[in-house]
């Protein structure tokens, strides 16, 4: 599946926040309950009110959201690069993910030791994308020395890749994350080879406190000047708040819990939603009297490719999909309403697929 690491400093509310996304009471996620993989990772339900309105317009018994994976990734300390902490291991689990969230401290509190003595979340941004960068420049060093002997043979491959990383080192070294480089697309596939950590698409996290859920603080306020300057999103949320919102099984009991904080809804459901987009991620909708259900797909993906989401059988024997847009479905009570409106569109191989499509596919098996 398709994973955002939950990277930080010690405590800065990582597992406090990985604890609460993968135990929270929810009522999407209560159907499927958080499955252990293992222990750091979670597999986490995607909230998506769309679902709901389906579902209900479609008198669908069940209700099926989406999913992807959380990954608590513990053990990074100043000097993680060069094996302080649990430095390799702590890399290696970085490179694995398809994207980070940084979990900045942005609350005050003297029982929480803070490593560096001070709540300051640029300062800790700086300490964990340092090392980082660090990582990437010594792994881009080794791959050169073997890549220029190739380029000796003229291997053409090799000419690319020298050049990707040629282009990446100096943007290193001057202290910029990969993913400042402006790559083009025909060299795409060669730089996601390089598995660059700093390449990686980040979403800034500001753990604030209880009193600063709903409105932010001071030190979400740099927080988020910095992801705007770096054209990244970024998500205030309290940890705290949700990991006890979390645990709260009764719905009314979580809006009155909200309502008396001034939150509109979970920070948790927006920092999922925030996740989801940042893996570049779409849902589509399947609707039956059994159950509505969302599924993941890729921007760009044609719609044969979107049913083998489903299963292989009905990519391999794909002969059409019954498609209706979202607003379609809703502004027409439905697929019989839709249908007599003419908005139900008969979509072939090359059709790609959009984002809160209701898609019937039909196969050959
Ligand atoms: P990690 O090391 O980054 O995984 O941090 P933890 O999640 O273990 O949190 C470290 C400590 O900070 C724990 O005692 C948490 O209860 C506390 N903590 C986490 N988030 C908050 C918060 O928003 N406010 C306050 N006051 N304490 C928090």
């Amino acid at each position: 599946g398709f994973k955002c690491g939950i990277v930080g400093l010690p405590n800065v509310g990582k597992s406090t926040l990985f604890n609460a996304l993968t135990q929270t009471a929810n009522a999407q996620a209560a159907n499927y309950p958080f499955c252990t993989i293992e222990p750091n990772v979670g597999d986490v339900a995607v909230p998506e009110p769309r679902l709901n309105t389906i579902a209900e317009i479609g008198g669908s018994a069940q209700r099926i959201p989406a999913r992807m994976n959380f990954v608590d990734i513990a053990g990074l300390v100043r000097g993680a690069s060069k094996g302080e902490g649990l430095g390799n291991q702590f890399l290696a689990n970085i490179r694995e993910t398809d994207a980070i969230l940084y979990v900045l401290r942005c609350f005050e509190d003297d029982d929480v030791t803070h490593v560096e003595n001070k709540i300051d979340p640029m300062a800790d941004y700086e300490t964990v994308e340092t090392e980082l960068m660090l990582a990437d420049l010594e792994s881009l060093s080794k791959r050169r020395v073997t890549l220029e002997k190739k380029v000796k043979q003229n291997d053409k491959d090799a000419v690319q890749t020298l050049r990707l990383i040629d282009l990446a080192i100096p943007l290193l070294e001057d202290g910029k994350p990969a993913r400042m480089a402006k790559i083009d697309d025909d060299d795409l596939k060669a730089w996601k080879m390089l598995q660059l950590l700093t390449a990686k698409p980040v979403l800034y996290v500001a753990n604030v406190d209880e009193d600063s859920a709903a409105t932010g603080n001071d030190y979400s306020a740099k927080v988020f000047a910095h992801a705007e300057a770096e054209g990244a999103q970024a998500v205030v949320i309290s940890a705290k708040i949700e990991s006890e919102l979390a645990l709260l099984e009764d719905a009314e009991e979580r809006t009155e819990y909200m309502e008396a904080l001034d939150l509109k809804e979970p920070g948790l459901d927006r920092l999922i939603q925030a996740g989801y987009r940042l893996l570049g991620l779409q849902t589509y909708f399947t609707v039956g009297p059994k159950e509505a259900r969302a599924w993941t797909f890729r921007d760009g993906w044609t719609a044969p490719k979107c049913a083998g989401v489903i299963h292989g059988d009905f990519e391999r024997g794909f002969i059409k999909a019954e498609t209706t847009a979202y607003d379609d479905y809703v502004a027409h009570g439905g697929e019989a309403g839709a249908k007599d409106a003419g908005k139900v569109r008969q979509e072939g191989k090359d059709y790609k697929v959009k984002d809160g499509d209701i898609m019937l596919f039909k196969f050959n098996v």
